[in-house]
This record gives C-alpha cells, structure tokens and sequence, in this order.
C-alpha cells in the first residue's frame, strides 16, 4: 500500500516543521495554515480516522488526547484553540491517516463552512 503524506513525514522521507513528538505521535505545522497557528497532532500507528478506532486503540486515542493541549501549548495557544478531525468525504478529510488539526491565534468563527 502507499505511503500516506504523514507515514513519509513520520519516516523523514519529506520534510516538516515538527514540534513535538513522541513515540507514539508526532504534531507539525499544516503546510497550508487556515489560521495564524495551525498544527496536525497524528499517530505513528496508521489509522484511518477516528471513525477508524477499534477498541485496541483507546490507549493510543487517550495519549493522543492527553498530547492535544502540550502541542497547543508549545504552539503558544494559551488564550484557547479548536480542535477539528475532519472524518470521510463529507467531513472534508484530504488526507487518509487519522490528524487532529490544532488552529488557533485568532479568534475563531464557528459555524465552519
Ligand atoms: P484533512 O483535509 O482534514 O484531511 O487535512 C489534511 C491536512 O494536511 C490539510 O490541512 C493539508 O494542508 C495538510 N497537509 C497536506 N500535506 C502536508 C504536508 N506535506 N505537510 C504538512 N501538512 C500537509
């Protein structure tokens, strides 16, 4: 199977602005930045989305969770951020491996689009 974008990223095949990573997920910058932060947390482990998750996951879900608000924090978002995991073709997901976009430094509209 080819490699997503992000698998290569996670394997320094292509090149990222990487900000925080472990072994269990890396977060980087979004190469095409919807706000003035704009950071895609993504597990190393190859999940679709988060429709995707199986019960053996729910370690790796929680350590994801739980590193949401480290890599909004090395990011600088303490005045609050959103969290958005676009899910499938009418969620808008580009990219099949499972990210949570981490936006912020503004001050966010919602409803999204
Ligand atoms: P989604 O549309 O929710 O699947 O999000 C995929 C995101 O990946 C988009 O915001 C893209 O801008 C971003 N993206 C695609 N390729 C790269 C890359 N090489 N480096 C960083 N972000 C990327």
């Amino acid at each position: 199977m080819e490699k997503t974008i992000f698998q290569k990223i996670i394997d320094r095949e292509i090149p990222a602005d990487i900000i925080y990573e472990d072994d269990q997920c890396i977060a980087f910058k979004d190469i095409q930045a919807q706000a003035p932060v704009h950071v895609l947390l993504v597990p190393k482990k190859l999940i679709l989305n988060v429709d995707s998750f199986e019960d053996s996951d729910r370690d790796l879900a929680g350590h994801l969770l739980t590193k949401v608000s480290a890599v909004a924090n090395a990011a600088g978002l303490q005045q609050g951020y959103r969290v958005v995991a676009n899910c499938g073709s009418d969620g808008g997901q580009s990219v099949d491996h499972l990210h949570f976009h981490i936006l912020g430094g503004r001050k966010l509209t919602w409803p999204p689009g």
